[in-house]
């Protein structure tokens, strides 16, 4: 028999001058981690302020991760706290963004890892994942940036533009004619759906404003209701069967938000869809409640499952268990991941953030429009620099 020796192969031929990606990959030079405090024109109440749990929302606080590399990129990103949190997550941020320094800045997933690790003792979700969101979103803000495309694109867009509900269409603190009034200067302007608060102690008093603004609205306008988790499994059923007639697009938070099953069992109980899962705070726990059917919609929030790493993830196991995806608060970033998600999505309108960045979104026949701006497409504004309490740097400037 002949020896075979086609495989045999030849180093020979490397490029001796060749250099690896490693070799020559940028480097993270310089961090500044800052801490703000966006204030609110109108303290805002949910369901959990009426039942004593929590005190009305006067102030957001944000916390920036700027990071900037020897090649001359920049990235931003950021995350957040409302009422008791900022200043822990502050903390915690600024004790782990060393780790970042000297760091190729495309190891995206590897640096979620490694300051995830760093703080591990104190869990792998909760504050600990949320202080490392700021510098995950900044980190796919640069790699973005440095591609010079959007986000959206960056990642694989399925659509330009997402349609948009306003989130703010009724608030418990506010009286139901002022409610109707909103409702009606919001359908005018153009936005593709409304929210509403539910979860009053008296559920009559929800059917009823409920009832008010469907008349309003028409039948086929995209309506939903969210009752911040204040239901117990029977009053939600009840309030989910009662709901039934008004053709909502999903009823939100109808359970404690770590309540998967019972949340299930409403899903597969109602024809309204069951939306859920701004509370959770790790991809970790919302594999758990896609895997058991807890949801219609997910709304998973970047800033608060630890960036964009981790959102990716969720999305991918989403889309996998066909849901549909309405991610939670923060649209400057969820309008490129949702614009990247495989099925039609939903994007939450609040304008709350717009004076913290120099740009505007651009919302047109009740869809949100990805801009042609490279990255998440914001710069801070000057108005966000007053709001800074405070502010730390790591590195030197390149
Ligand atoms: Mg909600």
């Amino acid at each position: 028999m002949k020896a075979v020796e086609s495989n045999v192969v030849s180093y020979s031929k490397v490029d001796a001058n060749a250099r690896t990606a490693a070799e020559s990959g940028d480097r993270i030079e310089w961090i500044k981690v800052s801490l703000v405090y966006l204030p609110l024109a109108t303290p805002v109440s949910d369901a959990k302020v009426l039942t004593g749990r929590q005190k009305p929302l006067t102030e957001i606080a944000f916390i920036f991760a700027e990071i900037r590399t020897r090649d001359g990129f920049d990235g931003i990103g950021f995350g957040y706290s409302k009422r008791a949190g900022g200043p822990g997550m502050y903390e915690h941020a600024k004790e782990i963004a060393p780790n970042l320094l000297g760091e190729d800045p495309s190891d995206i997933s590897r640096l979620f890892t490694k300051l995830l690790w760093a703080g591990a003792s104190m869990g792998r979700s909760g504050l600990t994942t949320q202080a490392i969101a700021p510098f995950d979103i900044a980190l796919w803000d640069l790699k973005a940036k440095r591609a010079g495309l959007p986000l959206a694109k960056l990642l694989g867009a399925h659509r330009d533009s997402v349609q948009c509900y306003n989130t703010s269409g009724g608030y418990l603190h506010t009286p139901l004619d002022q409610v109707l009034k909103n409702v009606r200067i919001s359908q005018e302007s153009g936005i593709g759906g409304i929210k509403l608060k539910v979860g009053q102690p008296d559920l009559s008093i929800d059917i009823q404003r409920v009832s008010e603004v469907r008349k309003i609205l028409g039948d086929d306008f995209p309506l939903m209701v969210d009752a911040n988790q204040q239901w117990d499994r029977q009053k939600a059923t009840r309030a989910c069967r009662a709901f039934e007639q008004f053709d909502l697009t999903w009823i939100e938070e109808p359970l404690d938000a770590y309540d998967f099953e019972g949340h299930a069992q409403l899903s597969a109980r109602f024809d309204t869809a069951i939306a859920t899962g701004e509370m959770l705070t790790s991809a970790g726990e919302h594999a758990q409640l896609i895997m058991t059917e807890g949801s219609d919609f997910i709304q998973p929030d970047a800033p608060r499952v630890g960036g964009i790493t981790p959102f990716l993830e969720i999305m991918a196991l989403g889309a996998f268990k066909g849901r549909k995806l309405a991610p939670h608060f923060a649209m400057e970033i969820h309008l490129h991941l949702a614009a990247a998600y495989p099925i039609e999505p939903w994007l939450e309108h609040f304008e709350w953030l717009g004076p913290m960045f120099n740009e505007q979104m651009q919302l047109k026949d009740g869809r949100m429009y990805v801009s042609d701006r490279p990255g998440l497409g914001f710069t801070l504004s000057e108005q966000a620099l007053v709001w800074r309490a405070d502010a730390t740097e790591f590195g030197k400037l390149p």
